[in-house]
């Protein structure tokens, strides 16, 4: 078999998605005990306790497929955010979401708008469906520049990626920003707002994704329960999209793409609004420290609206390296001068503290 002829050429120039470095394989190499998983943005506590018991209670039924249509969790969804279920879809992770929108409306050559640094799946989609990526820089102070992701919108291109907060920067557009934006885009384009850390935003100025949401207009709006809600590894998400749009998508997702624990989880997490708010409050004052610890040691950083905090340094190698030795794990990004990094638990918050403390007398500076 000539392998290179049977596979897709425009796969050979992708990489696959490298996650970050697991705890496991970190506690291994370094013989630590107290390892800080900080590089995916996960939510440092577990599932919430009604999730728990349900995906307890489901156990002795997995030998059944799941609910192919996910009827329960969109009956909670659409009741939770008062919007009519057959605008929902529900899929294995929002980055199947992200995939399933790129495979149902991309042909080959038509360009898809982003913000650079950004998730990463952006560009993952737009080779695997052979669409152009337009990357368009972030500003200086590292958030969306919208008027030049406007100025990079042509005949071709099908679709736009706004990340609100940024990953991997955690920077907000404001309402503002956004409001203009959205008057001067023009109606060829579909809108894909993804919101996976929406519920981590404390920032009164953030424009909610699902007020724009109207049924009619071409945006859709994908949010998670991978992370405020912590449940990443069951991998489930959702998205509002306009009734035409997911129609397509259900024509192209696998039959039972969430599995029923994952179903039943999500449910169960979605009333529990005061542990919401509690997070998020814990969140936001974990920042706080780390801001001050970053202020004292000389530090840029963007200030988040999301669980993790990007700042910049020169040598993100040696300081990723150095973080390891102390057992926190980072997110590096090759060479690019800056690392981002989770918000754990208070405890984890000392420690990493110290951890910077401790490099920055060692390497002199960060
Ligand atoms: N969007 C953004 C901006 C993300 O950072 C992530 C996860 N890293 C996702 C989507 C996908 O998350 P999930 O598939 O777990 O819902």
């Amino acid at each position: 078999m000539d392998w290179q002829t049977l596979i897709r050429p425009e796969l050979e120039p992708m990489r696959p998605y490298a996650p970050g470095l697991r705890a496991s394989e970190v506690r291994e190499r370094s013989g630590l005990d107290n390892v800080l998983k900080l590089s995916s943005n996960e939510h440092p506590a577990g599932p919430f306790p009604a999730a728990i018991a349900a995906i307890a209670a489901i156990a002795p039924h997995l030998n059944r497929y799941p609910d192919g249509s996910c009827r329960a969790l969109k009956k909670r969804l659409a009741a939770h955010w008062g919007v009519d279920e057959r605008f929902l879809s529900v899929t294995n992770g929002s980055n199947e979401l992200l995939r399933l929108i790129a495979q149902t409306v991309l042909r080959p050559g038509d360009e898809v708008v982003y913000a650079w640094p950004s998730f990463v799946v952006y560009p993952m989609v737009c080779a695997l469906f052979n669409a152009k990526p337009v990357a368009v820089p972030l500003t200086e102070d590292l958030r969306h520049d919208l008027p030049a992701m406007l100025a990079a919108i042509t005949d071709r291109t099908r679709l736009v990626f706004l990340c609100n907060p940024n990953n991997p920067t955690g920077t907000v557009y404001s309402r503002a920003e956004f409001d203009a934006f959205l008057t001067a885009l023009p109606d060829h384009v579909l809108l894909v707002l993804d919101e996976a850390y929406f519920e981590f935003v404390t920032d009164r100025d953030y424009p909610d994704g699902l007020t724009y949401f109207d049924g009619e207009r071409p945006i859709v709006v994908a949010r998670t329960f991978s992370k405020m809600y912590s449940l990443a590894a069951l991998r489930v998400g959702y998205g509002f999209l306009p009734e035409p749009l997911a129609a397509a998508v259900d024509k192209v997702r696998e039959p039972f793409n969430v599995n029923s624990v994952a179903q039943i989880a999500a449910a169960y997490s979605l009333d529990d609004a005061a542990e919401v708010v509690r997070r998020r409050e814990e969140n936001q004052e974990q920042k706080t420290y780390l801001y001050s610890a970053f202020d004292r040691l000389g530090i840029r950083y963007a200030p988040s609206q999301a669980n993790f905090v990007y700042f910049m340094t020169e040598r993100p190698v040696e300081v990723f390296e150095a973080l390891l030795q102390h057992g926190v794990i980072a997110r590096d990004f090759g060479n690019a001068p800056a690392l981002r990094l989770g918000v754990g638990t208070p405890a984890d918050t000392a420690v990493t503290i110290a951890a910077f403390t401790a490099i920055a007398g060692q390497l002199g500076s960060i």
